[in-house]
Formats: C-alpha cells, sequence, structure tokens
C-alpha cells in the first residue's frame, strides 16, 4: 500500500509571531510543490494565528500541538484540552514526545490517555515512542518501544495506533546532532510494524511511522528512502526554512 510522506515539524518553545510567519509562509509555499504530507507543530499559543495565516494562504501545511491535557476540562491551571484545540481549528496533536516524557515525567499511561483524549475530539495523534541510549546499549531498544505502544494499544484498542501517526524517536539522537543511521532506524521500523501486524493485521501497512532525531537536510533523502520510514518529526532543522523546504522535498 502506498503510504504519503510526512514532513512534521516541531517547533518546540522556539518562534515569535513575526519570526513564525516568515518561516510558515516560506513552508506553505514549498508544501505547495510537494506531494508529501507538511505539518508543523507549534507552540500552543500561536497555534490560532498559524491557523488563520494558512487559511489566508489557502495552505496545505498541517497545523498541530505539541501536547494537549488528558483531562475534558476543569481545575487544571495552564492546560489545554482537546475540545480546545479542536476548537480553534487544530487537527493533529504530538503525544508523548520524549521531551514531555523526559522532563514532565509523563509515564506510559498518561501519554494512553491524552491519545484517547486527542481520538474523543477527533484530533489526529502522533504517538512519540523511543528509547535512551542507556536502554539500547542494554539491548533493550524493542521492549521499552514496544510496552510505550502497548500502553496505548491497550487503552485506545491498536486499530486506533495505527489509524493515527507514530514517530520513533530514539531520545540519544534528539537535538544531539547523532542521527540513527539509515539501516538502525528501518531495522526498528520493521520491528514495530512487525509488532503493530500482531495485533491488527494488514491495517498496519497504512500506518504512517516517522523517524526523529537529528533529520537534516542532507540525511533525510537517504532516512525517507527506506521501507518502513514513512517521513520524519524534526526538531532544529525545521526552524530554518532552507532545511526545511529541503526535507519536505525528500518526504515529496
Ligand atoms: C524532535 O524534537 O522531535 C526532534 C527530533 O528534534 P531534532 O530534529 O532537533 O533532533
Amino acid at each position: 500500500m502506498g503510504r504519503i510522506k510526512i514532513a512534521a515539524g516541531n517547533w518546540k518553545m522556539h518562534g515569535s509571531l513575526a519570526f513564525n510567519r516568515t518561516l510558515f509562509d516560506a513552508i506553505s509555499q514549498t508544501a505547495s510543490l510537494s506531494d508529501g504530507e507538511v505539518m508543523i507543530f507549534a507552540p500552543t499559543v500561536y497555534l490560532d494565528s498559524l491557523l488563520n495565516r494558512g487559511q489566508e494562504l489557502k495552505s496545505s501545511v498541517v497545523i498541530g500541538a505539541q501536547n494537549l491535557s488528558q483531562y475534558e476540562q476543569g481545575a487544571y491551571t495552564g492546560e489545554v484540552s482537546a475540545a480546545m484545540l479542536k476548537d480553534i481549528g487544530c487537527s493533529h496533536v504530538l503525544v508523548g514526545h520524549s521531551e514531555r516524557r523526559s522532563l514532565y515525567h509523563e509515564s506510559n499511561s498518561e501519554v494512553a490517555e491524552k491519545f484517547a483524549a486527542a481520538l474523543k475530539h477527533d484530533l489526529v495523534p502522533v504517538l512519540c515512542i523511543g528509547e535512551s541510549l542507556e536502554q539500547r546499549e542494554a539491548g533493550q531498544t524493542l521492549k521499552v518501544v514496544f510496552e510505550q505502544i502497548d500502553a496505548v494499544g491497550e487503552l485506545v484498542g491498536f486499530d486506533a495506533v495505527c489509524n493515527a501517526i507514530v514517530a520513533y524517536e530514539p531520545v540519544w539522537a534528539i537535538g544531539t546532532g547523532k542521527t540513527a543511521s539509515p539501516d538502525q532506524a528501518q531495522e526498528v521500523h520493521q520491528e514495530i510494524r512487525a509488532h503493530l501486524r500482531e495485533k491488527v493485521g494488514e491495517l498496519v501497512a497504512g500506518t504512517r511511522i516517522l523517524y526523529g532525531g537529528s533529520v537534516n537536510d542532507t540525511n533525510a533523502n537517504e532516512l525517507f528512502a527506506m521501507e518502513d520510514i514513512d517521513g520524519g518529526l524534526v526538531g532544529g532543522a525545521a526552524l530554518k526554512a532552507d532545511s526545511f523546504s529541503a526535507i519536505c522535498k525528500a518526504a515529496g
């Protein structure tokens, strides 16, 4: 089954109104020429203005949030709900990014609840999974990523995981300049797909599994050419119009 590749930029806690507009306009231009799907995960405070700009430009760039609350509403100061994201026109949301897991101690079960909250409000979750260097060196990569997937699958069903987007991001490769080699990444992607196939059968043939971890304009082509790598989730290189445009082309 042909899977449309995705170039997704995670802007993390970077940007300003002026910076975002310049970058977004440039990316929209590139996206209009690409056969791949282009996504931007922006800081919550800027989502509304980016969504409006997207409409003005009739941009094909998908705009998503970087996080959401697992709760419906209530006394959760500082949190943003799935319903609120949906209300402003957001369609996608990152769930379980490694920085959320490590810096904000999000557990597998919280990540699963966030995934469920996103589904309840018709947002497409991008489930981020990945092992630390210590876990890789201890030979635990697959155990760790399967546990991360299974926590979600057991709560919402594995079909729902397969209908969403998965991003394999080895923690040791995020923001470090150390990319997994295409073979190293492909090996894990293939195992993730095989693991999901055991749960859902051939539905997994359509599941997009992105690679994340120091993807840039020089390594994207080689990574995205691998059979089970359906594009990338990109941090640092997504903040530079030229680099991200090259990555969008690699996905297109
Ligand atoms: C990320 O933030 O998901 C990421 C992969 O970052 P970087 O590309 O900078 O490693």
